[in-house]
Formats: C-alpha cells, sequence, structure tokens
C-alpha cells in the first residue's frame, strides 16, 4: 500500500487533489480534503504535481 500524505501547513483546500486522483483517494470534508481511501492508491502521481502548494507526499510502498 502507498503512502499519501497531506500536509495542512500548506494546504489552500483547494480540492484539485479530489479532481485529479482517479482513484477517489481524497474526500472532502467540507473544511479540509481528508486521505481517505490510500488503499486505493495506485502511485500515478498525478496529485503531486498538480497541488498548487506542494503539500501531497505520495511514498510507493514505503
Ligand atoms: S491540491 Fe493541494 S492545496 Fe489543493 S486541496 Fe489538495 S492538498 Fe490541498
Ligand atoms: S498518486 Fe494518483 S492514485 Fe494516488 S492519490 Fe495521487 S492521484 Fe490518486
Amino acid at each position: 500500500m502507498h503512502e499519501v500524505k497531506i500536509d495542512y501547513k500548506k494546504c489552500v483546500y483547494c480540492r484539485t487533489c479530489i479532481t485529479v486522483c482517479p482513484m477517489g483517494v481524497y474526500t472532502d470534508e467540507t473544511d479540509k480534503v481528508e486521505v481517505t481511501n490510500a488503499s486505493d492508491c495506485v502511485a500515478c502521481m498525478s496529485c503531486v504535481p498538480a497541488c498548487p502548494t506542494d503539500a501531497i507526499t505520495v511514498k510507493e510502498n514505503p
């Protein structure tokens, strides 16, 4: 299983990661985005460069 983390010191709640992720790893929790389905992550890395503030870290099979 891959490790997906959001650095909340950097996240500006733009929700781009929710739009970009093909696997539904992220969930909009109304006031923040949470990583709720990390077990579905396929490490496509689409979310990492899409995040405008570099808040996302994805580690393959840590
Ligand atoms: S794309 Fe980055 S800044 Fe935007 S909600 Fe996701 S983690 Fe936060
Ligand atoms: S690496 Fe791909 S599958 Fe994993 S959370 Fe990011 S966009 Fe979703």
